[in-house]
């Protein structure tokens, strides 16, 4: 089987090693359009039950990078300065480009080196590819997967700071041109990840669209001193967004099917989209275990198996992302019941549940 793997982001590495491990007399070509060093952003976080998938599946790549982890108990949101804390929930994190690294280590140790500084070309003359090419995917331009995109309304940037924040810590502040968030968690030693956030009428009044990226990073320290406490922001390609839904009615076409991001985006407030991109590196090569050479039919179980899955957790993120365009109108809640519309925002919280997991912030 010849195969050709596009991106080496999250989705592609792992796909590529679990299908070398799996498949060792495959013909695998990765190629990736940047060098094995860039990335955009910084951090990505995990939570507890979003890392069991990779315990479950496979326990050698959980050991190596379990301690490779920053991981911490509790969830704080603050609001009107008041610091409120959703016990019992675990989360792990990341650089990006740490778990990158990693992933190429652990790709190299079954001996596929991806080609990097290669942008995808002619996908003629191979058995499958394999579109890990994310959000803007080129591969998926070659047939019609019955692709749709829509934006989130919010703007927000990632950036980073060397200031240490010990938990995810969700901010909320106002000035005078609106309403301001900020994810922020520690993702190494001494550097923690900062998405900034806020809704578009707030965007345009404080004129972003006029301001150079030397300004927006002064204006933005000036929001959030009260949480940087003079830390400064560092950026990485860290320009305002809107966060992109990708969806596709078909996740196949022919010989090219479509992982990760480029198959589906998970708004990044759930903390999803690597564990998805992982989680769907794992299907696929066990659908094509399962269904050897006959690669229509390994495509049709990988999309029934993972179809059910994705869409639940698909509607959670949206429901999340929605949320969040909202959040300047959240605002006018106490804080407690800011707290509780924030934590109950994806639909998969009940209060039961929650009772269980975090009786101290439930009792409060
Ligand atoms: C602000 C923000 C915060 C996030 N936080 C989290 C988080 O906390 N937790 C979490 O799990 N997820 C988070 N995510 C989501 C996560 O980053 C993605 O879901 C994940 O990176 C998807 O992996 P991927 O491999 O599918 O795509 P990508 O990581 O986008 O990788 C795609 C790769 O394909 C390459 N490529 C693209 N086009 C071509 C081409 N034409 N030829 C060759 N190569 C190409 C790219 O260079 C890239 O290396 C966040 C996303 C954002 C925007």
């Amino acid at each position: 089987m010849k195969v050709l793997v596009v991106g080496a982001g999250p989705a592609g590495l792992y796909f590529s090693y679990l299908l070398r491990k799996s498949r060792p007399g495959c013909e695998l070509r990765v190629v990736e359009q940047n060098p094995a060093d860039a990335t955009f952003g910084f951090g990505v976080v995990f939570s507890d039950r979003a890392l069991e998938f990779l315990q479950a599946d496979d326990a050698a790549t959980y050991d190596l990078i379990t301690p490779e982890l920053e991981a911490w108990v509790d969830l704080v949101v603050v609001h009107r300065g008041e610091r409120m804390v959703i016990d019992g929930i675990g989360f792990a994190a990341i650089g990006r480009l740490h778990f990158l690294r990693f992933m190429q280590q652990r790709a190299a140790s079954v001996g596929v080196h991806p080609e990097f500084n290669t942008p995808v070309g002619d996908i003629s003359g191979y058995d499958l590819v394999v579109a890990a090419d994310g959000a803007n995917s080129t591969v998926r331009r070659s047939a019609d997967f019955g692709t749709r995109i829509t934006h989130c309304t919010n703007k927000f940037a990632w950036y980073g700071t060397p200031r240490r924040f010990e938990k995810l810590t969700q901010t909320f502040l106002a000035n005078e041109h609106g309403a301001f968030n900020v994810h922020h968690y520690p993702h190494g030693a001494a550097m923690s990840t900062f998405v900034v956030e806020c809704d578009a009428a707030t965007w345009e009044r404080a004129g972003f669209a006029a301001m150079d990226e030397a300004r927006t990073k002064a204006y933005l320290e000036r929001v959030y001193a009260p949480v940087l406490q003079g830390a400064p922001l560092v950026s990485n390609k860290s320009i305002w967004r809107n966060f992109p839904n990708v969806r596709n009615e078909r996740w196949h076409a022919g010989n090219v099917v479509l992982i990760g991001d480029a198959l589906r985006t998970a708004h990044f407030s759930i903390g999803s989209g690597t564990r998805l991109a992982m989680e769907d590196a794992i299907a696929l090569t066990k659908a094509l275990f399962e269904y050897k050479n006959d690669i229509p039919a390994a495509l049709s179980a990988f999309e029934a198996a993972r179809r059910p899955i994705v869409d639940k957790l698909v509607a959670a993120a949206d429901a999340s992302g929605a949320w969040y365009d909202h959040f300047a109108g959240h605002m006018k809640l106490p804080p407690r019941e800011f707290a509780w519309s924030y934590i109950q925002r994806s639909g998969r919280i009940d209060p039961e549940r929650l009772r269980k997991t975090s009786p101290k912030f439930v009792d409060g």
